[in-house]
């Protein structure tokens, strides 16, 4: 963890610095913050998964919401524990775990998916939103610093396609480092991500090499337009909005063990090689790494 996040979270957390601080000697920071899930990763991809928490915020009550457009307080649900799970399945494909960010709070207390103005209603619901994307933001330059760039998947579910994954890009400008530095096939083709979900037998939308946009109301939200490259930077996001029927508890092991396999594909083709362990914090990998396994 950089010092500059041991810092913020210490001001926004004091009681947990010790236990922080302790995980950390012990070789990996997985550490329980109030309300959000925050572990860090050995590979150059983060998980986020803003909309499945479903605890209250102590002393805040819930959003109002006057006066915000497409103003939603309902739980993306499921999607927290699925987010656990991927990233589990991505440590037993790869041997190294990816970032994870995952809320644990109510989204009726605190979207984190909105800018400030549109995401909480009380300076204390702040603090919990202001964690949220600091520990975002750390893990992207985390990632930036070891691997040079990498991929934010922001995770959420829908009801509008039940059995399907919708993608949210932007219509491709939160990967314009992708497509810059790899053409389109790495953002549309049979080698994109989305292409890799269809052939571990997911159902995508929009289909493979069209040049359909995206659904209209799942194009992408503050996460992917704020990590990803839209306006630069080397790391690039994806948000990807799970239909209900892939989201269901007697699912979550089969849809974790495919969207891992997808991702892994994926990073071997567009996301730079990994190796070794924290020892290479900071340094250039040799041409001669790989991906694990
Ligand atoms: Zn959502």
């Amino acid at each position: 963890m950089a010092r500059s996040t041991a810092a913020l979270l210490l001001a926004l957390f004091p009681g947990l610095f010790l236990l922080v601080e302790a995980d950390n000697q012990a070789g990996r920071t997985k550490k329980e913050l109030p309300l959000i899930a925050v572990g860090e990763g050995d590979l150059p991809i983060i998980l986020s998964a803003p909309h499945g928490g479903r605890q209250r915020i102590p002393g805040v009550a819930p959003r109002s919401g006057e006066e915000i457009r497409r103003f939603v307080t309902r739980t993306d649900l499921w999607t927290d524990e699925l987010t656990e799970k991927l990233a589990d399945e991505i440590e037993k494909n790869t041997g190294k775990r990816p970032y994870v960010v995952i809320a644990k709070f109510h989204r009726k207390y605190v979207d984190a998916n909105r800018p400030p103005a549109l995401a909480y209603e009380s300076p204390k619901a702040k603090l919990t939103y202001d964690a949220y994307h600091a520990a975002l933001a750390n893990a992207r330059s985390g990632v930036e610093k070891r691997f040079g760039r990498g991929l934010v998947i922001d995770i959420h579910g829908q009801a509008t396609l039940q059995d399907a994954i919708i993608r949210g890009t932007q219509n491709g400008k939160t990967v314009k480092h992708l497509i810059r530095k790899f053409g389109k096939e790495s953002h549309q083709g049979k080698t994109s991500l989305f292409g890799r979900l269809q052939e571990n037998g997911f159902e995508i939308n929009p289909v493979i090499d069209s040049i359909t946009p995206e659904h209209p109301n799942f194009t992408g939200g503050y996460i992917t337009r704020t990590y990803g490259s839209m306006n630069g930077g080397t790391v690039d996001a994806i948000q990807l909005e799970l239909g209900r029927n892939l989201r269901r508890p007697e699912n979550t092991t089969k849809n974790a063990q495919r969207l891992s396999k997808a991702i892994v594909a994926f990073a071997k083709d567009y996301l730079p090689p990994v190796q070794g362990n924290k020892e290479n914090q900071g340094r250039s990998l040799p041409p001669h790494s790989h991906w694990p396994k």
